[in-house]
């Protein structure tokens, strides 16, 4: 996982529930929020990686290539896009040294890796004797042989067939591609690097490669998004028929190009639809893709095959795996302990050249923030399982959430059915805004990121 940038909660709550699409981060993406992960946290992380793992605790890896062709205007990740071959290999390098450094810590065990993701950034924009390089230089360090899955993110304008096939035999299993939309014009104004018959060309390549899994991005309500334009893009979707669609509702950060022009020109109110749009046109797209035989899988993903498709990475990280997390700016987990590694470049690559892991801050959640962390991200499934909790954490959710949830509930969002908790559709497309009610009064009104 990858930067975040700095908001409010009660910015984020503000901005989501009144109709206007306002600055800051709508999306949860862990907890507590990272303004409460700390410089002194950093020696809390070099105790969790001298212990060993905790018994039945899957091991995965994160890689962060942070370079893009271009960025995009609501881009909010660490990216870079004026760097050379040069100063690319010398990252890669870093980074397979870095695993090098762990791998002789005891955090490790005789544990496998479970599943591996290349996040950024755009891994895509390496070139093929940079990814096999790479590859080649982490699975000598630790081997993927029994990994489940291998997901690869990538920028459509990026691929070509040699490149594809190379990404196919380095093992990817879950290749994902960001198209976002399918209309040149918002493309363009939205500050993506590719274009519509690049999507087209990808796609096919991919095909064709038998990729056991291609995912595909899109975002609801980009500028310049209208009616019709989304039911196109619903339309084009269902025509090339992914194994798994990931939807996301455009939020405007404060580190956007979007932000910075809005605040130039004096605007509190972003140029892009409200937030009751934009859930709407999930909603369509979910009901649309239902008709056609997906499952809803997430408030975000709907798969064509349950029964095939999974998304290992996302229901590790929400169910507590181990994450560990190389390369700029990256947010990790191991054995209880938060992480975050250097924000910038420079400082990242130097303290591997000294031969320093590069984590510079870091938090070890208590139980209950545990309980809540682990909760909450998997509400994001639209439903939780009460005896999962109780067998964990040994804690009656029920009654350790008694308040939040009956509000929720109140609001007509959530039933309890036997066993499980469960999030209805308007419920669930709405679900990051919801998930602040669990936190602790703490985390409520400081800075998310
Ligand atoms: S491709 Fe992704 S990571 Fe790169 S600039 Fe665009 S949004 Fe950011």
């Amino acid at each position: 996982m990858s930067e975040k940038t700095e908001t409010t909660i009660e910015q984020a709550k503000t901005s989501s529930k009144g109709k206007d699409t306002t600055v800051g981060n709508y999306f949860v993406s862990n907890y507590p929020p990272f303004s409460s992960w700390k410089n002194e946290g950093a020696d809390e992380f070099e105790a969790a990686i001298a212990r060993p793992p905790s018994p039945d605790t899957p091991l995965g890896l994160y890689l962060h290539i942070p370079f893009c062709r271009k960025r995009c205007h609501f881009c909010y990740f660490r990216v870079y896009t004026d760097k050379n071959a040069a100063a690319i290999n010398g990252y890669l390098k870093a980074a397979a040294k870095e695993l090098e450094l762990y791998r002789q810590q005891p955090f490790i065990g005789d544990r496998d890796l479970d599943f591996i993701y290349f996040g950024g950034g755009t891994p895509s924009y390496l070139s093929v004797d940079q990814l096999t390089q790479l590859t080649d230089d982490l699975k000598r360090t630790l081997p993927w042989d029994k990994a489940r899955e291998v997901a690869f993110e990538c920028e459509p304008g990026t691929l070509t067939p040699h490149k594809l096939k190379a990404i196919r035999d380095i093992g990817v299993t879950r290749l994902s591609l960001g198209i976002e939309n399918f209309d040149d014009h918002i493309l363009e104004i939205n500050g993506r690097a590719h274009r519509t018959k690049e999507i087209g060309r990808a796609y096919e390549y991919a095909r064709e490669l038998e990729f056991p899994q291609i995912n595909i991005d899109l975002i609801a309500g980009m500028v310049e998004e209208t009616e019709d334009n989304w039911k196109r893009c619903i339309e084009k979707t269902l025509e090339l028929s992914p194994d798994s669609v990931t939807i996301y509702q455009m939020e405007v950060p404060y580190n956007t190009t979007i932000y910075k022009e809005m605040r130039e020109a004096g605007k509190l109110v972003a140029p892009v639809a409200d937030w009751e749009t934009k859930r709407r046109w999930v909603k369509e797209a979910f009901a649309a893709l239902e008709a056609e035989g997906y499952t809803i899988g997430s408030a975000y993903t709907a798969v064509k095959d349950k029964t095939k498709t999974s998304f290992i990475y996302r229901d590790q990280l929400w169910a507590g795996a181990d994450l560990l997390a190389l390369g700029v700016a990256s947010f990790g987990h191991i054995g209880g302990t938060h992480y975050q590694n250097q924000h910038d470049f420079e400082p990242y690559v130097n303290d591997l050249l000294d031969g320093k892991l590069p984590v510079y801050r870091g938090l070890t959640p208590s139980d209950d923030e545990r309980l809540i962390r682990e909760f909450i991200l998997q509400l994001k499934l639209g439903r939780s399982s009460c005896q999962y909790f109780n067998e964990k954490f040994n804690t009656d959710v029920l009654k350790r959430f008694a308040a939040p949830l009956q509000q929720i509930k109140d609001w007509g969002f959530l039933t309890v059915e036997g066993d499980e908790i469960r999030l209805n559709r308007d419920g669930l497309l709405q679900v990051d805004r919801l998930l602040h009610e669990f936190f602790l009064p703490e985390h409520r009104n400081v800075r998310y990121a």
